[in-house]
């Protein structure tokens, strides 16, 4: 059972204009096999939240804190906090020239776990991960991103996600950009991938249509860099049909 615990978060960036501060105290606790969404307009802070615990050197943390089990992440590398158990999954994954997807993932799973996953297993592991998020195998043999269609990007961060099978996922517009086919097999990965580690989920979206695939716990309404409201599944249907404006008046 492990537990991610952000207390009072503050985050700033560096712009041409000085700093902006992004987020503005940020609490939230996720636990082992829990989900939480957090909705957010565009703009709201959302990939900062994730990018700050994942250790993006772009954000300074001006106040708060953020554990896993008790250790302070902020105070790990990229690779630490990786190697801790916590996972990012990009809203706009990057290219990889040069790597193929087969090697990236080997690679990165020797990195987590301290050693080389054995061959056999591994390729079974790669290609049940592969066949899960309906990835044709060729696809291990292409440098990571180059020439992938949005949905595929998606796809593959997945396939890291049911490789590396991390303590603490963190899925940043995983559904963005995906047609309702790709929208129902990326979702039904993610859930497999949970239910094969009990990993907890932190699911950043704009849209309320991925929580009729993966049924959330908790939902958090997230504006200005804040947490503004949250509450259970009925939540989402909330904002589905209010949207976002009805948060614009809040004190936020
Ligand atoms: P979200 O993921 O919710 O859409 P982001 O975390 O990406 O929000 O962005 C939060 C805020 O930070 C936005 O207002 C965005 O314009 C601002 N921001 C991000 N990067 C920069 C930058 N380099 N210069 C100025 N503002 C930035
Ligand atoms: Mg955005
Ligand atoms: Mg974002």
């Amino acid at each position: 059972m492990s537990t991610l615990e952000i207390r009072n978060l503050q985050v700033s960036i560096s712009t041409e204009d000085g700093d902006k501060q992004i987020l503005h105290g940020v609490d939230l606790t996720i636990k082992s096999g829990e989900t939480h969404a957090i909705m957010g307009p565009n703009g709201s802070g959302k990939s900062t939240l994730a990018y700050s615990i994942a250790g993006h050197p772009k954000y300074t943390i001006t106040g708060g804190s953020v554990t896993l089990d008790g250790e302070n992440v902020l105070e790990m590398s990229v690779d630490e906090r990786a190697r801790a158990g916590l996972f990012l999954a990009m809203q706009y994954p990057v290219e990889v020239p040069g790597v193929s997807v087969s090697n990236f993932l080997r690679t990165a799973k020797t990195a987590i776990d301290g050693e080389a996953p054995k061959l056999r297993t591994w390729l079974k592991d790669l290609n049940g991960a592969m066949a899960q998020l309906e990835m044709d195998k060729e696809f291990a043999q292409r440098n990571v991103n180059e020439g992938f269609s949005g949905g595929e990007k998606k796809r593959h961060e997945i396939v890291q996600m049911e490789l590396l099978k991390p303590k603490m996922a963190i899925l940043d517009e995983t559904d963005s950009g995906l047609d309702i086919d790709a929208l129902r097999v990326v979702s039904a990965g993610i859930n497999q991938a949970k239910e094969n580690t009990n990993s907890g989920i932190l699911l950043i979206t704009h849209y309320t249509r991925i929580l009729r695939y993966i049924k959330p716990d908790y939902v958090h309404v997230f504006m200005k860099g804040r947490v503004v409201e949250e509450g259970g599944p009925e939540l989402a249907e909330k904002l589905e049909a209010e949207g976002y404006e009805s948060y614009t008046g809040a004190a936020v």
